[in-house]
């Protein structure tokens, strides 16, 4: 039997990177997965190597910053499946821009999909969590919350938003038996910072700071996500957990 048997989880933002892989974990430890993304192509290929791995999952289009769209994703996978145990809010969107310079439209983008999308998102879900008998809410915040990087003053904010968000939805919603916890990945090679890190030296400087001496890979985060989401963790809620290989070294 694996780890989350017979769980029922959403990942948002399961067409690529990080999300993909904590779907493909969670599939292997055999949760039944809902792949949401706004990539169709991609989040469909991510559900049927899913199901050609022996899993059980589908591909549901999302757009995070439209709630209407998260609470269809909720019902369709309680018609799909029966329930929900999960949703990983995942998706996410980063941008490098100087906080003096940075526009109105950057900002609402990135406020928009990782913090009001993974709120809504996580919403729509807990509804149905609450009528079921609870559940587990998993946000992917960031590690730069707690160590900033310059340029990226809209994405700091919303990542550190969605601490505050975990501790207050925690609270809210233990009555119901939802738990709510953030996992703050470090650098993590995805297409998110391909463009960054291929610039020469930057892999370098971010490798001074990581005592493990390499970047993350997605798999890194494959196994706080189904401790998260499994019977496991079922006295942790409120929590962050840093996923970063140690990142400590000098700036
Ligand atoms: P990625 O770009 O590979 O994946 C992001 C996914 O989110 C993509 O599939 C994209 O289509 C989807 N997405 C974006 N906007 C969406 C929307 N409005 N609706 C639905 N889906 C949407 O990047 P990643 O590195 O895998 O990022 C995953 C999460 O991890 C993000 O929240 C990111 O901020 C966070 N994170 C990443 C790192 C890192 O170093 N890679 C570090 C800390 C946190």
């Amino acid at each position: 039997m694996g780890r989350v048997a017979g769980k029922v989880a959403i990942v948002t933002g399961a067409a690529s990177g990080i999300g993909r892989a904590m779907a493909t974990g969670l599939a292997a430890e055999g949760a039944r997965v809902v792949v949401a993304d706004r990539d169709a192509r991609e989040g469909e290929a991510t559900a049927a190597t899913l199901r050609a791995a022996g899993g059980d999952a589908c591909f549901v289009l999302t757009d995070v910053t439209r709630p209407a769209e998260g609470e269809t994703l909720a019902r369709e996978t309680v018609e799909r499946f029966g329930r929900i145990d999960t949703i990983v809010c995942n998706a996410g969107i980063a941008r490098r821009t100087p906080a003096l310079d940075v526009s109105e439209a950057e900002w609402d983008a990135v406020l928009d999909t990782n913090l009001r999308g993974a709120f809504f998102g996580a919403r729509a879900a807990a509804r149905h969590m609450a009528t079921l008998g609870g559940g587990s809410v998993v946000f992917t915040s960031s590690q730069l919350a707690d160590f900033p990087r310059r340029d990226m003053a809209a994405y700091i904010a919303s990542k550190s938003a969605l601490l505050g968000l975990t501790r207050a939805l925690a609270l809210e919603w233990g009555r119901y038996g939802i738990r709510v916890n953030a996992i703050q990945p470090g650098v993590i090679e995805t297409p998110i910072n391909r463009d960054r890190l291929s610039r020469p030296g930057e892999a370098e400087k971010d490798l001074a700071r990581v005592a493990l001496n390499r970047l993350g890979r997605p798999a890194d985060l494959v196994g706080v996500t189904i401790f998260l989401v499994s019977d496991e963790s079922a006295y942790v809620t409120g929590s962050s957990v840093r996923v970063d290989g140690g990142w400590l070294g000098p700036s």
